[in-house]
This record gives C-alpha cells, structure tokens and sequence, in this order.
C-alpha cells in the first residue's frame, strides 16, 4: 500500500507523514532529504550552482543513502550522518536550482520507486509523488495552507531550534520556493487530479492525522 503525500513546505507535510506511517505500520520516505543530500554534495564539491551540466556530473556519483524508518531519518553521506546539516540555511538556499536539473530527478526518482517498491505499506512524502514518482499510489493527498501560515509554522521552529525570529524573511523564502517549485519545467509542484486536497492552515496536526487514517481506511480498507 502506497501513500502518496505531495505539497509545498511549511505544510506540516514531513511531520504528518511521519506520524501517519508510524499509525499505518508503514515505512516513510522523505524525498525532499534526497534532493537535499545531493545539494550538500554538490556544495560540497564547489559546484557553480547556475551550471547544470557540473550539477548533473557530480551527482552521478552520489554516495548517499536513506532510511526509512518513520520513527528516525537516517540520512548518510559518504557514510557520514548529515540529518542536521541538511536542514541548515545553505542548503534551503540551493535546493531548489539541484532539484529543477532533469538527470538529478531522473536518479533520484528512479531510486524512490525502487524503495517504495521494497516496502510493503509506504508513506512517501515530496512534491510530484502522486504526479509523477508512483501515479499509481492507492492514496494521493496533497497538503495546502497559505503561505503566512506556513512562514509562521517555519519561524516558530526556528525560534525553537535557535536558528533567530525572522517572520519576514521567512515568509519571503517560502513565496520564493513555491514560485521556483511550481514554475520548473520538470515535474512542477501541482495536485494530482485525483489527489485528495487538504488545507491544514487552520488544523491541528492531530485533526489532519485522524481525517489522513478515516482516508486511508475508505480507500483501502487497511486499518491502523
Ligand atoms: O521537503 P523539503 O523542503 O525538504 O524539500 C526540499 C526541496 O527539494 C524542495 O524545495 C524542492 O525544491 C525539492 N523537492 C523536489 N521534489 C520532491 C521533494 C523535494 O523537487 N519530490
């Protein structure tokens, strides 16, 4: 059993995902760590981050791997753990030119099909899973909110992590994602048609994962 969890960030998507994996008894597959491990990697290599062609060249090689198992992310870089130094500021910042280059899609989808298949209940969570990566999921949701409430939901994690209180400059990077997601050429952000739209800006996340469970039991019948 699929679930496909696609939506722009700031939705509440990765700790909804986790959660409902962990309800379902399935594995998780964050797909936004992988485009961001090959950023790192890229940073990493020094790589001019306006040359595709040096982009593409130096992920074909990519020496990473990925967990899934809901109740942690490993994520490893040439066997080094880099869950942290994924989520830092360098990395938001190039994520989006890495990931709008097409053979780094190719790759790196070709390998979430491939674990998605290994698994046998899965929730995969990115932005072109239901479009794109598995259009055969048995569940696509797609999760919206509006960009103030996303940009204040980031900023409060922030705060908490002690990365500084910056509501403005967070509510800008996320207009300026969204633009650059939506408007690539290669696998824009979109709702599949047949995805299930919901708007968790004024939800909470124990109202989202009781309505995702009531979901997934009507289409497949699996229970938690
Ligand atoms: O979900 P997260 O914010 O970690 O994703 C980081 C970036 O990776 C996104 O802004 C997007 O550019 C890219 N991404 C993508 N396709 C996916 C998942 C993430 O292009 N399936």
């Amino acid at each position: 059993m699929i679930v496909a969890m696609d939506g722009p960030s700031g939705t509440g998507k990765s700790s909804v995902s986790r959660r409902l994996a962990g309800a379902l008894g399935a594995r998780y597959l964050d797909t936004g760590a992988m485009y961001r491990i090959a950023t790192l990697h890229a940073l990493r290599k020094g790589v001019d981050l306006d040359d595709a062609g040096a982009i593409a060249d130096v992920t074909a090689g990519l020496p990473w791997s990925i967990g899934t198992d809901p109740a942690g992310e490993q994520v490893l870089l040439d066997g080094e753990d880099v869950g942290i130094e994924i989520r830092g500021g360098a990395v938001t910042s190039a994520v989006s030119a890495v990931s709008a280059v097409p053979s780094v899609r190719e790759l790196l989808v070709d390998a979430q099909r491939r674990l998605a298949r290994e698994a046998a209940r899965i929730v995969v969570e990115g932005r072109d899973i239901g479009t794109v990566v598995l259009p055969d999921a048995d569940v696509k949701i797609y999760l919206t909110a509006s960009a103030e409430a996303r940009a204040r939901r980031r900023n409060e994690q922030n705060i908490a992590e002690g990365r500084g209180d910056d509501y403005a400059a967070v509510l800008a990077d996320v207009q300026r994602r969204d633009h650059l997601d939506s408007t690539r050429t290669v696998s824009p952000l979109r709702p599949a048609d047949d995805s299930v739209l919901v708007d968790t800006s004024e939800l909470g996340i124990d109202a989202v994962i009781a309505r995702l469970l009531d979901l997934v039991t009507e289409r497949t019948g699996v229970q938690q």
